[in-house]
């Protein structure tokens, strides 16, 4: 097979969308823009051998390659309508281009959104995803927007991914549930977007967890000249970390990790004035997605993490950086 065949099998495809007035097989592909809407665009790509391990199951890849790129629309309340994918493959290997496209079409067709261009090389195995979501105009929400006295929220529970990746690299254990649950969300991350989009107005700032709980608050509370005090015991999280934490000293270091520095969980944190509370919280009962106040937003620079008999952790785990 070559470049065209493959691109013809498996990327081409008519236009759905009204709005996109020339789809694959072109140049570029032209989208009419939706009057007092706007465009946030992103890109992620993921590297074999760093993102994902030689010999990943294709068919998980293709979800998550796009999974990750939603989740940062939805951090910026964008709904998503668009994305480009761009492939370095070593070869025209059909099954696994057929499995990953599943995944991938799968995720697409959940959030409605559309595939309208990219680009086929031979390579090694490398995926890159750029998307493109719309929001009403001056709606999306930043980083930099945190004020003292804000809440800091966050969806679903922090750490099971990295807890995953321990239990697969041996340094810990859970029980067979626990561990399938985990490998789950590890795999197969579901993006916030209902939450990103109905958090337009009620945010003050937001990001998507991909780093970890102390970096990405890191990123909220530089970008906004604050800081931000966290409770430990409120931080929702698996109960295998719950009790790991109240664990050995050794599983506590682990499981501390895991909540405060552990990547790609893709839930989204947050922060909103108290007085939105309620509000915050019927959205989480019609989202049935917990969100739970983990912390508030301070005057005084950087993050303090109280632990559970009210003490500061004396120092926090770093986030995952790749040039470090
Ligand atoms: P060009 O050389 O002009 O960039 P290509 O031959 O690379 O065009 O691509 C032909 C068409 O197929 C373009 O519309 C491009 O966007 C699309 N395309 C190529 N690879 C992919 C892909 N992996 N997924 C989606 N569309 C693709
Ligand atoms: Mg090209």
């Amino acid at each position: 097979m070559n470049e065209f065949e493959l691109i013809a099998r498996f990327f081409q495809r008519a236009p759905r969308s009204a709005d996109v007035r020339v789809g694959i097989g072109d140049d570029a592909a032209v989208i009419a823009p939706t009057p007092g809407m706007e465009y946030a665009v992103t890109v992620d790509m993921l590297v074999e051998g760093r993102h994902f391990a030689v010999g990943a199951d294709p068919r998980r890849l293709g979800h998550k390659a796009l999974a990750v790129n939603l989740s940062d629309l939805a951090a910026m309340g964008a709904m998503p309508r668009y994305v480009l994918l761009a492939g370095a493959l070593p070869g025209a290997d059909e099954a696994w281009v057929t499995a990953f496209m599943g995944g991938f079409d799968a995720l697409a067709r959940q959030y409605d959104v559309e595939l309208v261009g990219g680009d086929t090389t031979r390579g090694p195995r490398n995926l890159c995803i750029t998307a493109i979501g719309e929001l009403p105009a001056g709606s999306a929400l930043t980083r930099a927007g945190a004020n003292p006295g804000d809440r800091v929220y966050v969806s679903g529970s922090l750490g099971d991914a990295a807890l995953a990746l321990a239990v697969a690299a041996g340094k810990t254990e859970v029980d067979a549930r626990s561990r399938a649950a985990l490998a789950h969300r590890l795999d197969a991350p579901e993006p916030r977007v209902a939450l990103g989009v109905a958090l337009r107005g009620i945010a003050s700032a937001a990001i998507d967890v991909s780093d970890g709980l102390a970096g990405d608050l890191g990123h909220i509370v530089d970008m906004s000249k604050v800081g931000a005090a966290l409770s430990l015991a409120a931080v929702p999280c698996a109960p295998s970390l719950r009790a790991k934490l109240a664990g050995t000293h050794k599983e506590r270091e682990i499981a501390l990790q895991c909540v405060l520095a552990g990547g790609d969980d893709y839930e989204l944190l947050f922060t909103a004035p108290p007085p939105l509370g309620e509000r915050i919280e019927a959205l989480a009962l019609a989202l049935r997605l917990p969100l739970t106040a983990i912390g508030e937003v301070t005057a005084e620079p950087g993050i303090v993490v109280r632990d559970e008999r009210g003490d500061r952790l004396a120092a926090l785990p770093h986030a995952f950086d790749h040039f470090r």
